[in-house]
């Protein structure tokens, strides 16, 4: 159905065209943003379906789950998440991180604390400023300590069955949770559920339902060549459906092809440096599990046999399961490099097999199985869970040479060329109004016609989606796509 009032009024009357090539979630949201405003946007993507690449479970607003990132990408992480739960409110699952350091850890909770503090007065001024911004409660609540009595308390209470404060969050995990090897305090974030699933669902609905967004899917793009003037590109893509090889004319190109955008740099000699990581996470169902789980981080170094543990809470028992270790989240030599002749650094094939055929069962129990026992260390009941399904898994790109990086968004080359490089999801957004910025930078769209929108967010037809519809689609997706269906419900 299209919304009539927008269809009537498209806040940008303008001839120009924009191919975005693939729909992850940066370019099903640069779909969004732009078609939205009324900008004629193709989007090609080579799947059947939106939002189907690596996996997201976790709305990393303030990056907590990473102590070697500078303050600043933190801070920019807890602004792109605040901008994307008031975009996708019902993507979101709402419930909070506990994060917790092991005695094995060498980090000390005191050595947390100050970037803590920093960003929630980070949030507490975005709120003064615009109290939209606040999305994650109280600012004075964005982090609180519980020390080892508050937990050794908490067991003796009944468990919640809806948490009606942020103690009731903590009940089962004191219950649970081996306390004799924790390092207090232990810490509870506002860091969100997101689940890819119902943003999936969000971005079909919605571009359904916006005219100025043209989606191809399994559609693959094979090739661009700039025309005579330099002013517009030709796009070949290969329609798998009709089996047809299409040819469209644009002024302006965004390549949002995840860790397959060095393909497209190759095909433009757009040079870049770029990395490329597979990773996976795996999907545990615990039905002896009791009470409220929110997720839960067991800190540990990177690559080593106590890398970080990751407990994300679904529906009825079902977890997904990171495990910062080789054998677990990690891959031997899964991180991987362009070079000068290529823009598209080259995983092994092992893994663009795992990426485009099914994995080995007995790989899949042995990682599942490794990341229930990564867990049980610390939570002895969850050696009850099995594995419920196969992994989440992909690889993700990161611009430049430096691994840690997690908060970037786009580049551009030469003048109507755009790429995505976002490592978060939550970048995603950034990323539009970034390429949104250069449009108006080039020419292409004037400062009148954009005028407040090239910084405000604008999504009316995006926001109308109902938690049911989205529920409805989520659910459907995540079936088609071999997963449990209670990792598309709501949390809550
Ligand atoms: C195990 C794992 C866990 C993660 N967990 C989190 C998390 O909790 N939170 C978080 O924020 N991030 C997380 N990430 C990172 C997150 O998944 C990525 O940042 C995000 O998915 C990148 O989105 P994208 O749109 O840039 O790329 P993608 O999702 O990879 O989308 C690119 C799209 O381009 C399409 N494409 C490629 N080539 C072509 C072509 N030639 N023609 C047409 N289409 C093409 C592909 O089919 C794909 O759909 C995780 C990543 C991994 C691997």
């Amino acid at each position: 159905m299209i919304n009539s009032q927008f269809s009537q009024s498209p806040l940008i009357n303008s001839d120009i065209k924009i191919a975005i090539i693939g729909g992850g979630v940066a370019g099903s949201t640069i779909a969004l943003r732009f078609a939205e405003l009324g900008i004629d946007t193709t989007l090609i993507e080579k799947g059947q379906s939106l939002v189907n690449g690596p996996p997201f479970c976790h709305l990393h607003a303030g990056g907590n789950l990473y102590r070697e990132i500078s303050d600043q990408q933190c801070l920019t992480l807890l602004e792109q998440s605040i901008d994307s739960i008031k975009v996708y409110p019902h993507s979101i699952n709402y419930r909070p991180t506990v994060i917790a350091l092991p005695k094995t850890d060498h980090g000390e909770v005191a050595d947390l604390l100050p970037r803590l503090q920093k960003i929630s007065q980070h949030y507490a001024k975005l709120i003064a400023k615009d109290l939209s911004n606040k999305v994650l409660g109280e600012p004075e609540n964005y982090f609180l300590s519980f020390d080892r009595n508050a937990l050794e308390r908490l067991k003796s209470k009944e468990l919640p069955k809806q948490a009606k404060c942020n103690e009731d969050w903590l009940v089962a995990f004191a219950q649970q949770v081996d306390l004799d090897k924790l390092k207090y305090p232990v810490l509870l974030v506002q860091e969100y559920g997101w689940s890819a699933f119902r943003l999936a669902a969000i971005a079909s609905i919605a571009i359904d339902k916006l005219p100025r967004c043209h989606l191809k899917l399994n559609s693959k793009v094979l090739n661009i060549t700039q025309l005579v003037n330099n002013e517009k590109w030709r796009v070949s893509y290969a329609d798998d459906l009709s089996g047809s090889k299409i040819n469209d004319d644009f002024d302006y190109i965004i390549n949002a092809c995840g860790f397959k955008s060095g393909e497209i740099d190759d095909m433009l000699q757009a040079k870049r440096q770029r990395m490329v990581e597979f990773k996976a996470a795996y999907v545990a169902h615990w039905p002896q599990c009791e009470g409220l789980w929110p997720e839960v981080v067991f800190y540990g170094e990177r690559g080593t046999p106590n890398g970080m543990a990751q407990l994300t809470p679904y529906q009825n028992g079902y977890f997904q399961l990171h495990g910062m270790t080789q054998d677990i989240t990690l891959f031997d030599k899964g991180l991987v490099a362009s070079n000068d002749e290529s823009a598209q650094p080259l995983l092994a094939k092992r893994f663009i097999n795992k990426i485009d055929q099914d994995w080995p069962l007995t790989l899949i129990n042995d990682r599942t199985l490794g990341s229930i026992e990564h867990l049980a260390r610390y939570i002895t009941n969850f050696s009850q869970a099995s594995v419920a399904g196969k992994p989440m898994f992909g690889a993700q790109q990161i611009p430049g040479d430096d691994a840690t990086l997690r908060a970037a968004d786009v580049s551009f080359h030469g003048k109507h060329y755009a790429r995505t490089e976002i490592v978060k999801a939550s970048s995603a957004l950034a990323a539009a109004d970034a390429i949104l910025q250069n449009l108006q930078n080039v020419g292409l769209v004037s400062k009148e016609q954009l005028g407040e929108y090239v910084q405000k967010h604008y999504f009316p037809v995006t926001l109308e989606c109902t938690e049911t519809e989205v529920t409805n689609l989520a659910v459907k997706l995540a079936c088609q796509r071999n997963y449990p269906e209670e990792l598309a419900k709501n949390f809550m």
